[in-house]
């Protein structure tokens, strides 16, 4: 049953619409997302990618290795959606970028290796030293 939800940017220039029907949501403590979004973690949610489409899609793109690119809005900065160059069929979006971010709720933590010191588990969700495999 399809489960329509919408999210976007804090400007509005960069909007999206996600079906969250088998979401899989993660909190990863990379530096990669730290630097980039400057937050302690970032909270992504996974979906297979036909069912997320942009109604607007952003301008910005960044490379920080050879293994993904991430999309950002150019004109406010958020940063929305992350693409693997192996996982084309996954679509990663930013979930605190969605319209009602509480609908989703971390199912693991990934790269707790970099966690920041003063940062708890959640518990109850299993967590990995490094990314999902
Ligand atoms: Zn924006
Ligand atoms: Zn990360």
């Amino acid at each position: 049953m399809p489960n329509h939800h919408q999210g976007g940017c804090r400007c509005g220039a960069a909007r999206y619409e996600i079906d969250l029907s088998g979401a899989h949501t993660l909190i990863c403590h990379c530096d990669d997302c730290r630097q980039h979004i400057g937050a302690p973690f970032s909270v992504f949610t996974v979906v297979p990618s036909a069912q997320f489409h942009w109604l607007k899609k952003p301008e910005g793109r960044v490379t920080f290795s050879q293994r993904a690119a991430r999309l950002f809005c150019e004109r406010c900065g958020t940063y929305l959606k992350w693409e693997g160059v192996d996982s084309s069929d996954e679509a990663e979006i930013n979930a605190m970028t969605l319209d009602t971010p509480a609908l989703v709720t971390a199912d693991e933590e990934i790269f707790t290796r970099s966690r920041q010191p003063w940062i708890k588990a959640v518990s109850g969700i299993p967590q990995f030293e490094a990314g999902r495999n």
